[in-house]
């Protein structure tokens, strides 16, 4: 049986929606306007398609957004002065540097620089830790939205075998540490883990994050498992996902298409941590 598609498009479609009119609600009570600023250094193509769908976004649900452009000559002091700026800007509730960048600025000193209480991306070490220890705080949003829309299907992870290929601090880390929060058993497999495809063959819950088309092959995945593609990869004039789609759908139960799974779901779960930002609900 083919496996149900986890519409990501929708699901983002109706938190934004929601978080819309939770933004008016805040309005006519007198509360602030919540405010993002995104910092974009350089000319990479797809982090300025990123920072476009973000200010977008924005806009359709309420948030005042407000960019940095920057070019990738930029010293990291002046980037630092920038963070300070933002950091004591009351129209400002959440920061976003747009990551990676550029290789001759320091990235770690950057996030750290940022107040962890605009800390949107949940990348600073506060946040990072507080997430470890189970304390509620800013969670990186691609991670954030694959829970809710595990959350939407009504799977309950509680004992379930769960594997994340990739670690990278952004999205594998944080989600093998969300699904452990919710109890289930996992596995974080990297580009040194031996026999992959017996790895994933094991998974109730697949979550793949690693940046190779297509690498997720239909004979890897358990029947009727929770799969979810977070890759993004350009190929032509194609975007396909870290699973084979067409192949794996036959053999999954659920499964995150791509595009239109997990990137809305990201961009959905960065404007609501932009509003929990401003409602000051972790700090
Ligand atoms: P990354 O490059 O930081 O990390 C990739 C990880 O994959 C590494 O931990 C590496 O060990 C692992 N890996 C590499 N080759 C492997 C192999 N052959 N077998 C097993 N593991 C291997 O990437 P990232 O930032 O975590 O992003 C991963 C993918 O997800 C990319 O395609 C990226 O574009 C995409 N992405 C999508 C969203 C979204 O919103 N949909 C958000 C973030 C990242």
């Amino acid at each position: 049986m083919a496996a149900q598609i986890i519409d990501g498009k929708a699901i983002a479609k109706e938190i934004r929606k929601a978080l819309a009119e939770k933004i008016k609600v805040l309005l006519e009570q007198g509360k602030p306007r919540p405010g993002l600023a995104v910092v974009l250094v350089g000319d990479d193509p797809a982090s300025n398609l990123y920072v476009n769908m973000k200010k977008k976004a924005c806009k359709e649900v309420g948030i005042y957004s407000e960019e940095h452009r920057l070019p990738g000559t930029i010293r990291q002091n002046e980037l630092l002065g920038l963070i300070d700026n933002l950091n004591s800007d009351a129209k400002i509730h959440g920061i976003l540097v747009q990551l990676p960048l550029p290789k001759s600025l320091d990235e770690q000193e950057i996030i750290n620089r940022i107040d962890p209480a605009k800390d949107v991306d949940g990348f600073h070490p506060i946040n990072v830790g507080k997430l470890c220890i189970g304390e509620k705080a800013f969670i990186p949003c691609t991670p954030a939205g694959i829970m809710h829309m595990i959350d939407t299907i009504e799977y309950n992870p509680s004992g379930k075998k769960a594997v994340v290929i990739g670690r990278s601090n952004i999205v594998g880390k944080p989600m093998a540490q969300l699904l452990l929060q919710r109890n289930a058993t996992v596995t974080l497999c990297h580009s040194k883990t031996k026999d992959l495809a017996a790895e994933c063959r094991q998974a109730d819950i697949l979550v793949a994050a690693v940046g190779k088309p297509e690498m997720v092959k239909a004979d890897w995945i358990k029947p009727g498992a929770v799969v979810i593609d977070v890759g993004i990869n350009k190929v032509g004039t194609k975007t396909l996902g870290d699973v084979a789609f067409e192949q794996a759908k036959n053999a999954a139960g659920w499964i995150t298409p791509v595009p239109g799974g997990v990137g809305p779901m990201t961009i959905a779960m960065l404007l609501n941590s932009t509003v929990n930002a401003c409602e000051s609900v972790f700090y």
